[in-house]
């Protein structure tokens, strides 16, 4: 699993210049929950081969009586989840009361926490760090977090204590586990009750308690012959109603299923339609590459000339990603949720496609001689083959003279021809460009 950071600082002290940096935004999954975790920012980036989670705990220290309180509501569930902190202290602006109360509950957190003495660009670093070191934290790293200055520095040596990522073999895990399906959705759209449907209502499953806010429950069974494990992410509030207080969503259990998943079943509510966060989330999904299907549940509830209005939005709203399948269902009822079993199976096998480099190269030729690349400067881009070099998603490595050059207009027109001609549907497909001479 990623390694979950959380930033931690009084207002002013760079959080959200160091959030942005280290998620470069375009890709960061920014989610807002009402209500839930309103001033908390979630995203996720890679530095070399490591990747990481990172959460902007956002307003904690509101003057010195803020302190307390936020640290004990808004932001105890983001260091809960958290598996190093960092706590920005402002270098220019010199150490402050505010600081040292923070610091002092940091201390108390069973968690490496790494003091970021920020805005040191201009000024003498080690001047600038020298009266933090009262703060008692060993870990302590100068940095500017506008001009990048020591960042990745510090990011090598916080995520040096965690292991590296192992390589993901996802055909291997489908052995071991089946297919992986992470059912995921923002509160109260029915992911508990569809899970239930899923599992078949003779079967009650007792589920193991023993896990945490951050942990997703894992249910593995046997549908016709064909193994799958659901991961749930609703189970622990259904059962526990201790952690309900807490919170109701968690954005990094969701981010850690995904990443664990094959294919994601995204369950919306019919009545809500596509809310910002759904689209967050998707964004996520499609980032780290995984299969999609969307359940729009809570169908029953719908009066008939809703419908047709509801199924245009959705598809207007989803052009961004025309390959995913949704589909309306009834998980109260029951209605159409044995329909998703065949939409996921058709993304799980879309995502592992069978081609060989002299089929898949001359579906290339067919493409490129109907609409050819692009000349650019004076050269004309020449793609010679096309391999695949991946699944889940599935990768397609063209290679060619230039080919680094192809604009992203055409690649996304590749792209879309490469899908329809393999039929993939429910997956995101990756057209990848390797330049030879
Ligand atoms: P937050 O409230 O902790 O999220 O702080 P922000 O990220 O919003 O930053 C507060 C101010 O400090 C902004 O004006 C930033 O441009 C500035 N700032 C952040 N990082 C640096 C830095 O490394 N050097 C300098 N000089 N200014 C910075
Ligand atoms: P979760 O928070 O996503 O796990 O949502 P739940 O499964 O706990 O469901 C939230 C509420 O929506 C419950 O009151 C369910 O009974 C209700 N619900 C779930 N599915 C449906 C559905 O298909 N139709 C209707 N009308 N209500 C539903």
């Amino acid at each position: 699993m990623k390694p979950v950071l959380a930033l931690v600082g009084r207002p002013n002290v760079g959080k959200s210049t160091l959030f942005n940096h280290l998620t470069r935004t375009r890709d960061a999954l920014v989610a807002d929950f009402p209500g839930l975790t309103r001033d908390r920012k979630y995203g996720s980036g890679r530095i070399g081969d490591r990747p990481y989670v990172v959460i902007d705990t956002g307003g904690i220290g509101e003057g010195l009586e803020g302190v307390v309180e936020a640290t004990t509501n808004q932001a105890m569930q983001a260091l809960s989840e958290a598996d190093a902190v960092l706590f920005l202290v402002d270098g220019r602006a010199g150490l402050t009361a505010a600081d040292q109360q923070l610091a002092q509950q940091l201390r108390q957190l069973d968690k490496p926490v790494h003091l970021l003495v920020n805005k040191i660009d201009g000024v003498d670093e080690h001047a600038a760090s020298a009266e933090f070191y009262a703060l008692g934290l060993s870990d302590l790293h100068p940095v500017a977090a506008e001009t990048g200055r020591n960042v990745r520095r510090m990011i090598e040596q916080v995520l040096s204590g965690f292991p590296l990522p192992e390589e993901r073999d996802a055909e291997q895990e489908a052995e071991e586990s089946g297919i992986r399906v992470a059912v995921l959705g923002r509160p109260n759209v029915g992911k508990s009750t569809l899970v239930n449907r899923l599992l078949g209502e003779e079967r009650v499953v007792v589920y193991d308690m023993a896990g945490t806010t951050r942990d997703t429950i894992e249910i593995p069974y046997t549908r016709h012959g064909q193994r799958y494990t659901l991961l749930d992410t609703a189970g622990i509030r259904r059962r526990g109603k201790v952690f309900e207080a807490v919170e109701k969503f968690s954005v990094v259990k969701a981010m850690q299923a995904v990443d664990q998943a094959h294919v994601v079943l995204l369950v919306i509510d019919a009545q809500e339609g596509l809310t910002e966060q759904d689209l967050h989330l998707l964004g996520y999904v499609i980032e780290v590459g995984r299969c999609v299907v969307m359940a729009v549940n809570k169908w029953d509830g719908q009066p008939t000339e809703q419908r047709e209005k509801i199924r245009a939005d959705l598809q207007r709203r989803l052009h961004f990603a025309p390959w995913m399948r949704f589909h309306t269902i009834s998980a109260l009822h029951g209605t159409g949720v044995g329909d998703l079993y065949p939409l996921i199976h058709r993304a799980w096998e879309s995502a592992f496609p069978k081609v060989s480099t002299n089929r898949l190269t001359r579906m290339m030729e067919e493409i490129t001689a109907r609409h050819q690349p692009p000349i650019v400067g004076r050269n004309r881009i020449k793609l010679r083959y096309a391999h695949i070099g991946g699944s889940n998603p599935p990768r397609i490595i063209i290679h060619g003279s230039k080919a680094d050059a192809v604009p992203d207009a055409y690649r996304r027109y590749l792209e879309n021809r490469f899908r329809e001609l393999l039929k993939l549907e429910g997956t995101p497909v990756r057209v990848e460009f390797k330049s030879g001479a």
